[in-house]
């Protein structure tokens, strides 16, 4: 076959690997920096451009697209999807997991555990939307957050109104969940290839640290996953329609509840933790799995 990597860096772990695991599999495989295609929208002919050259005659594509750059990024696989192209990771799927409003809504739609949680734009009646996910304490996340970084845990009511007038005095987007303090700072993240779940580690905070993040100093290692962790990140997976992404749980006291779904889960910290080659599995789905313009862009979903 030959692959496309929609990759920034050619060096990050996760791209390494899948050229490593991809090569070895006697495949071709090229990085493609995303934000260096260009591309012409033509009736009927669409093409990608890319450092003088026009891109043609890939089988598949993996993207592997960063959060701050997911508009530009989805509009490149899109056009590859557009050409035929079958991708790893659908472009629709993508766009919908990085809304964590929109996947949230969906997830609980189809009856996925989440924490309770709630969220508003500019709510006058802070203490109601408190009440809404149980009272302090809360945890509350800006929207534009990962790794982490503006997740606040609220201990007292207090605390949970002055940080969201401080949030709302910013115009910042943000919601409010139930601290599931049962967790005891770690969660679970599931590895999902083509609706099964083929690695699991459980992350913990450092001391003192209510967020596990390895970014945030936290530790991973392999985790046996319940049966109903299992069917709930499967699930997760199959409503956001990706073949892969990591989906992060967290323990609670009523079963397993879904935090957020990754449409592009690193593969150093999983890899690493259950010794598992993640990325020639990753090459092996696209291997079973990949025909020409099976892709819901070109068909009739768009
Ligand atoms: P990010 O997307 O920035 O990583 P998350 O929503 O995953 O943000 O939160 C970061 C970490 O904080 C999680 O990995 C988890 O350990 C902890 N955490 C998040 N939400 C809750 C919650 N509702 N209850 C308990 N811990 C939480």
């Amino acid at each position: 076959m030959k692959l496309a990597v929609l990759s920034r860096n050619p060096r990050l772990y996760s791209t390494r690997r899948l050229v490593e695991a991809a090569t070895q599999r006697e495949h071709q495989v090229r990085v493609i920096d995303p934000l260096r295609c260009y591309m012409s929208i033509a009736t009927s002919n669409p093409e990608i451009h890319y450092k003088g050259q026009r891109l043609e005659g890939f089988d598949a594509v993996i993207p592997r697209i960063g959060a701050s750059i997911t508009f530009y990024g989805t509009a490149v696989l899109r056009q590859f999807e557009m050409l035929g192209t079958y991708p790893l990771n659908e472009s629709q799927g993508i766009s919908r997991s990085r809304d964590k409003l929109r996947s949230m809504q969906l997830l609980s739609r189809e009856g996925v555990g989440m924490p309770a949680t709630g969220f508003a734009h500019s709510p006058d009646d802070t203490d109601d939307l408190l009440q809404l996910v149980g009272g302090a304490p809360v945890v509350i996340k800006l929207l534009e957050g990962t790794q982490g970084i503006g997740v606040v845990l609220a201990e007292t009511r207090k605390a949970s109104s002055s940080v969201i007038q401080a949030l709302r005095g910013l115009k910042a987007h943000f919601l409010v969940q139930e601290f599931v303090e049962e967790a005891g700072g770690a969660d679970v993240r599931c590895l999902i290839i083509g609706g099964k779940v083929v690695a699991a580690m459980k992350r913990q905070g450092r001391e003192g640290e209510f967020r596990s993040n390895l970014h945030r100093g936290g530790s991973a290692e392999l985790v046996r996953i319940t049966p109903a962790e299992r069917a709930t990140a499967t699930k997760a997976a199959k409503v956001l329609g990706l073949n892969v992404c990591g989906v992060d749980i967290l323990r609670s006291n009523s079963g397993p509840v879904v935090m957020e779904v990754n449409s592009s889960p690193g593969l150093e910290g999983i890899e690493r933790a259950s010794g598992k080659d993640v990325a020639g599995r990753i090459i092996e789905f696209i291997e079973r799995h990949r025909k020409p313009g099976k892709t819901g862009t070109r068909g009739r979903r768009g």
